[in-house]
């Protein structure tokens, strides 16, 4: 299958690709370089504002403007102005952790976790920020906290805590955002990288990106069988996102945090922004309600 560079970035680490379907455009982030992107496909063109800190991830509110997951907590931000307006900081009495992926769940809430700079097992969370702005404390014990989609029929959350190797699934109360009876539907063997952002495609199937594994993979949750596997020609492989005009695109970041000299010698596009054409369409994002 072939994978096309739609982006020489060179992000140091580009993660948290969102489709975002009323304007055609893709949102993004460089992690480290506190950035967050707007790529237009349609003409090329990448805008990136700097927001003064890490930034794990980045949604688009229903009302205007995007609310981003950063290291010092939730923030909305205005990218025409590259305002960026603290909503709350969760973990301010944990300041080696930062936030890391997140996304909307179909009611709009915005979830997101986070991670431990130091990768202390056990010390990070995952969080819910509710449309009315109220934070939510979700999970404990999570150490890097990543992928995390909902089932087509909206009542089941996939999630990944990377050093677990494994997708968790939990039972979903749509109306409420309450989650329970959590279950391993898919184990990542050894030799594969770690499992990274997470994309769900129309079929209800798991889409992985491998962080040094160099690939995204199909998982089919219901059984935990891999179903499929691309590879892509760089190895930290950070997430995926659907999109494009008919959802029929993936959309995958890519990093070269950490690359020695040599390593980015042999992936001279690592930190690229990726694109290829699956044989199954995806499902739209969801939008921040509040
Ligand atoms: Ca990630």
């Amino acid at each position: 299958m072939h994978v096309e560079l739609v982006l020489d970035a060179k992000a140091v680490l580009g993660e948290g690709p969102l489709w975002h379907a009323p304007t055609q455009r893709l949102y993004w982030v460089d992690i480290e370089r506190h950035e967050v992107h707007e790529f237009d496909p349609a003409t090329g063109y990448d805008r990136a504002v700097d927001v003064g800190q890490k930034v794990g991830t980045v949604v688009v509110r229903r009302r205007g403007g995007l609310v981003l997951a950063l290291h010092h907590g939730f923030a909305t931000l205005d990218l025409d102005t590259g305002q960026v307006t603290l909503l709350a900081d969760p973990e301010a009495h944990l300041p080696d952790n930062r936030f890391n992926d997140g996304k909307c769940d179909p009611a709009g809430r915005f979830w997101a976790g986070t991670m431990s700079l130091t990768r202390t097992p056990g010390t990070a969370n995952l969080w819910r920020l509710d449309p009315d702005l109220t934070v939510h404390h979700v999970l404990g014990g999570v150490t890097t906290s990543n992928g995390l989609v909902w089932s087509l029929d909206h009542r089941t959350m996939y999630y990944i805590d990377t050093p677990t190797r494994e997708v968790a699934a939990f039972d979903y109360e749509p109306a409420t955002g309450h989650i329970a009876n959590r279950r391993a539907v898919a184990a990542f063997p050894e030799g594969a990288g770690s499992p990274d952002g997470m994309a769900i495609d129309a079929r209800g199937m798991l889409w992985i990106a491998h962080f040094r594994g160099g690939r995204v993979s199909r998982w089919d949750p219901a059984g935990g069988a891999m179903l499929q596997a691309v590879d892509l020609p760089v190895r930290k492989v950070t997430a995926c996102a659907f999109g494009g005009p008919n959802l029929d695109e993936l959309y995958i970041t890519t990093a070269r945090v950490d690359l020695t000299d040599e390593e980015l010698e042999d992936q001279p596009h690592a930190g690229g922004l990726f694109r290829m054409r699956p044989d199954v369409p995806g499902v739209e994002s969801f939008e921040f309600a509040g």
